[in-house]
């Protein structure tokens, strides 16, 4: 019997063509690699857009990288490498158009200190990573006595000055999208959910999460025009006042124009000795057990360093604090996960400072990967010939050895292990 997939060869006894029997495993393991990173491109590339932003080459991309997933079109392993490298160039785009659409339609983020936790009064919590729905939401809320929460990766939208301009945008309710049962539990007022993470809520809480965009879940309501979000405000209204809390400052809004204007005082501080290495800790939080590496690598960054960080994965130690080095602060949040461009702008602008190649600088980086987008911002990385990165906690399950293999040779690319052992290694330069 032959496969009913290829038809080249008999189903199960060694598919060596098109692997979609499951026999040429590694070729399946790039094209899922390819896919993943595709869905992390397409939610970069779906928020500049909703801005009125978009980038040709990045379609044209979509559309050659999803035809060569089709049975029967590619065997090359070579060319599925390429392919999935080329994948990381084209997210470098995206996450350059949307940095781009950000910062033109709401300003330059600008170094904040955000308050954490409620106040007196109505309030209504703003989940995922859309800016544009909390610039309406607001806007139709402004005057009404409102106040209006970021949660998870919103955290960094308070530091645009379009959006920080409106008083009644109070701050950060909450950490990453892993513990929402427990804080939307908690918060009291409605939640608006306006992308990724949202979970399946629990029915405490139920009735009280609106989505909107990209995102649905069943029995939930959906507010499909984010030019009236009058539902969830009259819902706010409702409620009354939500339970107050308090929590940690954090700090935020280190786009790369912010470092970039710091840039001659890094470089001073570094040929001083008073900065001895960078560390970019960052990507997708997550709930499995072994995050905690995150929390223990940053505690373990010395007082000489400075460590940049992105995505929601910044939560596993963004209320500690780190201190400053000649007035620059320690740790310095550059956004949302999608201000990977940032971190990578900035390490080729230190590169530049001082004429040497990103992989001479002192630099280490361990990414926090769980879903699409870290994924294609992983692959970014490696088109730009970056090495030693560390990936963690656990290997994608859809990487085969082979393929991890080809990847551990030619990029170095590393599995977290021991934060000690890490760190160690991280400061030798390897
Ligand atoms: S950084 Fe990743 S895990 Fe965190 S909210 Fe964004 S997409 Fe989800």
């Amino acid at each position: 019997m032959f496969c009913n997939q290829c038809e080249q060869t008999a189903k199960g006894t060694g598919c060596t063509v098109s692997g979609v029997c499951g026999k040429n495993e590694d070729i399946q393991s790039l094209q899922e690699s390819l896919v993943y990173s595709l869905k992390g491109i397409a939610a970069y590339a779906y928020h500049a857009r909703e801005l009125g932003y978009k980038d040709e080459q990045v379609d044209a991309f979509m559309h050659e990288a999803l035809f060569k997933t089709l049975t029967n079109v590619d065997f090359s392993l070579n060319s599925h490498v390429g392919l999935v490298l080329k994948s990381g160039e084209m997210n470098l785009r995206a996450m350059e158009i949307l940095d781009k659409a950000n910062t033109e339609t709401f300003g330059v983020p600008e170094p904040t200190v955000v308050k954490s936790g409620t106040v007196k009064g109505p309030g209504i919590l703003v989940t995922g990573h859309d800016l544009g729905d909390l610039y309406e939401l607001l806007k139709q809320t402004e005057g009404t006595g409102i106040n209006i929460y970021t949660h998870g990766e919103m955290l960094p939208t308070l530091a645009y000055p379009k959006l920080k301009a409106f008083s009644h945008l109070k701050g950060n309710y909450g950490g990453a999208w892993q513990k929402q049962k427990t804080e939307f539990d908690e918060f009291g007022g409605p939640i608006l959910a306006t992308t990724n993470c949202v979970l399946i809520p629990k029915d405490s809480y139920r009735d009280r999460l609106y989505t909107t965009g990209i995102t649905a879940i069943d029995d939930v309501k959906h507010l499909s025009d984010r030019k009236d979000f009058s539902e969830i405000i009259e819902h706010a209204k409702r409620i009354g006042d939500i339970p107050e809390s308090q929590g940690k400052d954090l700090m935020t809004g280190f786009h790369q124009n912010v470092i970039l204007e710091l840039a001659p005082k890094i470089v001073e501080a570094v040929k001083a000795g008073k900065i001895k290495h960078f560390f970019v800790i960052g990507g997708c939080d997550g709930a499995k057990a072994g995050r905690n590496y995150f929390t223990e690598l940053a505690k373990l960054v010395p007082d000489d360093c400075i460590i940049l960080t992105v995505g929601c994965g910044k939560y596993r130690f963004n209320d500690l604090d780190f201190g400053e080095i000649d007035g620059i602060p320690r740790l310095l949040d550059m956004g949302q996960c999608n201000n990977a461009f940032s971190a990578i702008e900035v390490a080729k602008a230190l590169a530049e400072a001082f004429e040497c190649g990103v992989n001479d600088l002192p630099l280490s980086i361990a990414l926090s990967w769980f879903e699409q987008k870290a994924v294609a911002i992983l692959f970014s990385m490696l088109h730009l010939g970056i090495k030693n990165i560390r990936l963690g906690p656990t290997p994608p399950a859809f990487v085969t050895p082979n393929v991890f293999k080809i990847l551990q040779d030619n990029y170095n690319l590393m599995l977290t292990g021991d934060p000690a052992e890490d760190m160690k290694a991280m400061l030798a330069g390897q």
